[in-house]
């Protein structure tokens, strides 16, 4: 019976951190098991950018080429199933999926982030083709065109400085949801990148690209593209394990060992830091695996 035979990691997310996880694990020779859920943070993105040697590979590509490179190490399993509880039990942590139950040494959660889409018409449609959140990643592809920022806080107006960069065609929309310091607005204005203040009725679309903005007194200004941060929250099953979040919501977790607060669990990737980038979420992966791995390996010279 499965239950009996505790699996070495139980990896929760297949996306660039799960699968670098499966991969260091694999090559260590320790018994894994990943689960992927099938719904990544960039499933709206057409391309990924920035990954060294993967620059503009399509995300689904990407998953398939990683657990392509997972087969030859046949201590790995790879799962298309939700997870949907994990209790921790005698020092060993019980996964459930479905009806289905797995004992396992150590859980490593790479389940990213979930995007909350804002209440404002056309975003959820147009995020990932003309609203990113990323420039690195996505900019260059827009360069020189209109660019918006939707700023629903000063910080986001400091973000827009960096996005001259890439264009010099800047309008940052507030929606009148804070005042704009004196000092900022003439930082803005001598980097002539314009505030526009009304609150914003809605976005509009051409050929599923956006084509403007529409303001509370009905003007449209046309831009090409958004940058915007919408909230992240946390995915059910890290809610429900209580682990210990930090002041912006993501978990907790030592920078080297990349533990949280509940013994044996780990997490690794954009649900732990707000430095989310696909590269970035593999190598905490990686650094993740690792750290269990050694501690697995001097746990059973012990045994
Ligand atoms: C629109 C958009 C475009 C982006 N473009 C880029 C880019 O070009 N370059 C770049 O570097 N970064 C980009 N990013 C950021 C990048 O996608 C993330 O940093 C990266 O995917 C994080 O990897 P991860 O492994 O932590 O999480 P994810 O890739 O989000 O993978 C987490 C996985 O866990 C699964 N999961 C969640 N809960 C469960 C559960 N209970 N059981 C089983 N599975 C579960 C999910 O279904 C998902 O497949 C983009 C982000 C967005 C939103």
């Amino acid at each position: 019976m499965e239950k009996e035979t505790p699996y070495d990691v139980v990896i929760v997310g297949g996306g660039p951190a799960g699968l670098s996880a499966a991969l260091i694990l694999g090559r260590a020779r320790k018994r894994v098991i990943l689960f992927d859920a099938g719904s990544p943070r960039n499933a709206a993105a057409t391309e990924i950018h920035n990954f060294v040697t993967r620059d503009g590979i399509a995300p689904a590509e990407f998953r398939r080429v990683a657990r392509e490179q997972l087969v030859p190490y046949a201590s790995v399993e790879v799962e298309d199933a939700r997870v949907d509880a994990v209790t921790p039990e005698g020092g060993l942590l019980t996964v459930q999926i479905g009806t289905r139950t797995l004992v396992a040494r150590r859980l490593l959660l790479c389940v990213g982030m979930i995007d909350v889409m804002p209440d404002l018409p056309g975003f959820r449609e147009l995020w990932g083709k003309s609203i990113f959140q990323c420039p690195y990643c996505h900019a260059w592809e827009v360069k020189d065109r209109a660019f918006g920022v939707l700023a629903p806080s000063p910080m986001m107006l400091e973000f827009s400085f960096v996005l001259t960069s890439w264009t010099r065609d800047l309008v940052v929309f507030t929606g009148g949801a804070f005042p704009v310091a004196d000092d900022l607005r003439a930082r803005l204005e001598a980097a002539r990148i314009r505030v526009d203040e009304r609150p914003i009725r809605a976005l509009h679309e051409k050929n599923g690209h956006l084509e403007a903005v529409e303001l509370s007194d009905g003007e449209r200004v046309r831009r090409d593209v958004l940058f915007a941060r919408p909230q992240q929250i946390q995915v059910p099953l890290v809610q429900s394990l209580n682990l210990a979040l930090d002041e912006k919501g993501f978990v907790r977790v030592d920078a080297f060992t990349k533990k949280t607060s509940v013994p044996g669990i780990h997490a690794a990737g954009d649900l732990a830091t707000m430095a989310q980038a696909a590269i970035a979420a593999a190598s905490e992966g990686t650094m993740a695996a690792a750290m269990i791995n050694h501690e697995l390996t001097i746990e059973a010279l012990s045994r």
